[in-house]
């Protein structure tokens, strides 16, 4: 094993955790390269008891002392951007390329949480004569974060910055598929001059998720994850009375007007069905055709087929997850698409025991088969056709999930006809994968985000904190009046 097994962060010291273990299998050649101690009830209460002894101190230092450690955070990130790309290659599967962008986009997610003196000074106003009120802004507490496995680095880092320069302490549980990189962060935390207990990290699955739901001792839960279990974290962790923002799974659709710039669409919808090998929650997952479109479909084939498994492409984070992609290429085939590109059996040469798919695009996909449906998460890309836009809205529309959209044209009132009517939380002109930079936040719609605001960015920050205000009269002679 190249790595010691991974035990749970608390306090800065290293506690197993006491619920079993997992190996942690490198998605690349199927080899173990660690293995990761499962957390309890009890293993989870000591965190949440470390966060809680941490916060009274940690909430009461000005913000603009907080920040001072995330500047220094930021550059560490950078400093160890090589390793921790490496870090996430290995535990995750990406190319070395997706996984930089990774801690690059962590590294912006710090600098935004760097300017929140600047954007959370409350306001103030004479609400009468002699009468002034005012706005401050605390921190909610203790808070969880609950990340998956797709993003190592950057999913905790949409959390981490932001609550806790705002004054919170933190429990975080990784996905127990990828727990190396959480540590990692932690150490770096520490270097950087965090406080003892400000965050912690608890590592397991199900059972921790569950203990963290139930703990009295934590105000808020962050989730990102699939559909399935964000729901099951909303309904637990507000029925405990928790402030709970979950992200859900998605299943993106590309809206193509035959006008599209055949190059540009090709090469965007290529990337985005791919990158990440199909697994992250802003791919594209269906593609909707309006009307004649057979030109951009070849060239996009063209492009795919430049897209090679252990090369530019990476790995599928594992053996049954493989599988599960797989089988819903199969069943589409068999129930009358047509696969165009065919990534089904790929095995990449001296890594035979990796997980891999190729690029996979199937066309005359039918709106009621279950890939036209589900999230696949591979690289999969399933090609409906319809005759008007208005058709292709309404198979946009119809989907349960609601993350991202597209649309491909060279018509503004196109463009913005489709941006209108789309239900999805981040929509793309020609874009295929379009994440909002900070200051703009990141989230979804419908089943893809349950609870209210958005992750990351400016809206983050209602999610963080609870506002105080405070009505003041300081003059004795101020006039009593109505609303006294
Ligand atoms: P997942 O839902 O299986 O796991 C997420 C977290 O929940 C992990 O920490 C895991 O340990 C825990 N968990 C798993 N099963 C559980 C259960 N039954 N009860 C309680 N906790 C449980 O997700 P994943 O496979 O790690 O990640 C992929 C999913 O995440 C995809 O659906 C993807 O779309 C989604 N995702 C969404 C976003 C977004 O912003 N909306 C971002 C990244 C990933």
């Amino acid at each position: 094993m190249k790595y010691k097994p991974v035990s749970n962060y608390i306090g800065e010291e290293l506690i197993k955790g006491s619920n079993g273990s997992l190996d942690v299998l490198s998605p690349i050649d199927g080899s173990i390269i660690s293995q990761v101690f499962l957390s309890s009830g009890e293993d989870v209460e000591k965190a949440v008891q470390t966060a809680r002894e941490a916060l009274p101190s940690w909430a009461a230092m000005p913000i603009k002392e907080r920040v001072q450690i995330f500047f220094k955070y930021k550059q560490l990130l950078e400093k160890y951007m090589d390793e921790l790309t490496n870090l996430i290659v290995e535990e995750n599967g990406k190319t070395y390329a997706e996984a930089k962008a990774e801690v690059l986009k962590s590294a912006e997610l710090t600098e935004f949480a760097c300017s929140m003196p600047q954007l959370i000074s409350g306001e103030l106003l004479q609400v009468s004569k002699g009468v002034e009120c005012r706005e401050e802004r605390y921190p909610v507490g203790v808070v969880a974060s609950i990340t998956p496995f797709n993003f190592p680095n950057m999913v905790p880092n949409w959390t981490i910055p932001n609550a806790l320069v705002l004054g919170n302490t933190m429990v975080m549980k990784p996905s127990e598929l990828v727990p190396l990189s959480t540590n990692r962060l932690a150490e770096i935390l520490k270097e950087a001059g965090l406080p003892k207990g400000v965050f912690n990290v608890v590592h397991g699955s199900r059972e921790a998720v569950e203990a963290i739901c139930d703990s009295p001792g934590i105000d808020a839960v962050s989730f990102v994850g699939s559909t399935k279990v964000a729901k099951i974290v909303y309904r637990r962790g507000t029925s405990n009375l928790k402030r709970v923002l979950a992200l859900g799974g998605a299943k993106n659709h590309l809206v193509v007007l035959p006008d599209a710039n055949v190059k540009m669409t090709a090469s965007n919808v290529a990337v985005s069905m791919t990158g990440c090998a199909g697994q992250r929650c802003m791919a594209a997952s269906a593609l909707v055709g309006v009307g004649p479109i057979d030109h951009i479909i070849e060239e996009l084939c063209n492009e795919a087929r430049k897209i090679i498994p252990g090369k530019n492409l990476g790995a599928i984070i594992s053996a049954k997850a493989k599988e599960r992609i797989e089988n819903y290429i199969t069943e589409a085939e068999n129930e009358g698409a047509k696969v165009l590109v065919d990534g089904r059996n790929y095995v990449v040469e001296g890594k035979e025991n990796g997980f891999y798919v190729g690029p996979t695009i199937i066309d005359y996909v039918k709106p009621e088969m279950r890939i036209a449906k589900e999230e696949v998460f591979g690289p999969v890309l399933s090609i409906m056709r319809v005759d008007n836009i208005d058709q292709a809205i309404e198979i946009e529309n119809s989907s349960n999930y609601g993350n991202a959209a597209a649309v491909f044209t060279q018509s503004g009132g196109a463009a913005n006809y489709v941006a209108e009517r789309a239900s999805a939380g981040m929509i793309g002109v020609n874009i295929g994968v379009p994440v909002p930079r900070e200051p703009f936040s990141f989230g979804g719609w419908n089943e893809s985000r349950f609870g209210v605001g958005d992750i990351t960015g400016k809206s983050s920050i209602e999610f963080w904190t609870k506002i105080k205000k405070i009505t003041t009269k300081w003059n004795p002679e101020s006039q009593v009046n109505w609303m006294s």
